[in-house]
């Protein structure tokens, strides 16, 4: 019998492929069809939640780069930073955390992880004694970023993971800036990398995605029972976009750290700016700590003006032409903001006397020529 038009519609469906692309395919798929009902409560992936062709590939990519046992994609940054933490704690444990740490994941730590019962302990990412005098008999999990985003604050991370390993706790570090290209925390001893995907890895300001590299198969265990508890999972377009961002990552990362360099170099000699806060400087106070463990620095960066009145930053920023006024990093083209209103931490702790305007730099992959004509002009207008 002539199957009727609304069985049809559901029943034509191309089945396999004409040939292999370069790329890996598409699959829009919540459901996967099993061609053996034997397979159903087989071993085997069965629902598209847990991935498809194009995560597979963008987990095995990410294992690699960091040398992880496993990867669990994340729908955003802050989701993949909120899974590291949330998988590796129980309710009475406690938490500590380096006090520069990205917003919305101390927010994290201060709403979430209290609400289940884990108390954290904020410290200072200087703090020389790998923050040994903060554990508690119940500390768990140490976190760390490398460096924090807003002032750059480089924790010692050797020196954390050794004390975080005598005392049975796991370390996991936020590894955003250096992409996974330049620091590899899991060599180091750390029991958890996360990235961002949305910034380096991406590249492309069009994509949310987070990923968590876990060092050993235990800690791969508790972070995959936590990713399905709380029903993570990465939509394949995203996975797509971050993928193909992944290609060209270690390409866009030299152009975005030269240029970086010679703008943060550029800007350290203008009468107008106190300090840059670049890693790769000699003036960074935390710069041996990033020449021991990193391959190199990424393209943001801080500068703390002289102290100038509210009116003028305004006034600077807006004079820009091809530097964006926006959050987030890590795409192509270049973008700043001024950081005082979000900064947590009080100035007094890391910048001593410098009390001027702090202003982040993402630098692009435009000609650095054509940048620093731009952040010239709007400097002028500083003293208008
Ligand atoms: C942006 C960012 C995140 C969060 O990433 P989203 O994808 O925006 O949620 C986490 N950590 C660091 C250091 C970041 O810069």
């Amino acid at each position: 019998m002539k199957r009727k038009t609304a069985t049809w519609l559901i029943h034509r469906r191309a089945g396999g492929r004409i040939h292999p692309t370069v790329n890996p395919p598409i699959e829009r798929g919540s459901t996967l069809l099993l061609s053996d009902a034997a397979d159903l409560y087989g071993p085997g992936r069965t629902y598209g939640r847990h991935g498809l062709s194009v995560q597979a590939e963008l987990c095995d990519a990410l294992c690699e780069l960091e040398a992880a046992e496993a990867v669990h994609l994340a729908p955003s940054g802050v989701a993949a930073c909120a899974l590291a933490i949330g998988a590796l704690v129980r309710s009475g444990d406690h938490v500590i955390a380096q006090d520069s740490l990205y917003g919305p994941t101390r927010r994290f730590c201060e709403r979430r992880l209290s609400a289940m019962g884990v108390d954290t302990t904020f410290v200072d990412p200087r703090a020389a004694d790998g923050f040994a005098a903060s554990y508690r008999d119940n500390t768990k999990v140490v976190v760390l970023e490398a460096p924090g985003s807003l002032t750059f604050e480089l924790p010692d991370l050797r020196g954390a993971i050794d004390v975080a390993q005598q005392r049975g706790a796991r370390v996991v570090v936020d590894n955003t800036w250096s992409a996974g290209v330049y620091l590899k925390p899991l060599k180091l001893g750390a029991s958890v990398s996360v990235q961002a995907l949305t910034k380096y890895a991406g590249g492309h300001s069009d994509a949310f995605g987070g990923a968590v590299l876990s060092g050993d198969r235990a800690t791969a265990g508790l972070v995959e029972r936590t990713s399905q508890d709380w029903g993570l999972t990465l939509g394949p377009d995203d996975a797509y976009a971050l993928l193909k961002g992944l290609r060209t990552l270690p390409l866009r990362l030299e152009r975005h750290s030269a240029s970086a360099q010679k703008i943060a170099d550029w800007l350290a000699l203008r009468s107008e700016v106190d300090a840059v806060l670049h890693l790769s400087r000699d003036d960074h106070p935390d710069h041996a700590l990033w020449a021991r463990d990193f391959r190199g620095a990424s393209g943001l960066f801080s500068v703390i003006l002289k102290p100038v009145p509210d009116a003028a930053v305004i006034r600077f920023c807006n004079a820009l032409n091809l530097f964006g006024l926006g959050f987030s990093w890590g795409g192509y083209e270049s973008l700043l903001i001024p950081c005082d209103p979000q900064l947590r931490r009080r100035r007094g702790d890391w910048t001593n006397t410098k009390t001027g305007p702090l202003i982040r730099f993402q630098i692009g992959l435009e000609d650095p020529d054509d940048l620093i004509a731009d952040l010239e002009k709007a400097l002028g207008r500083l003293s208008d």
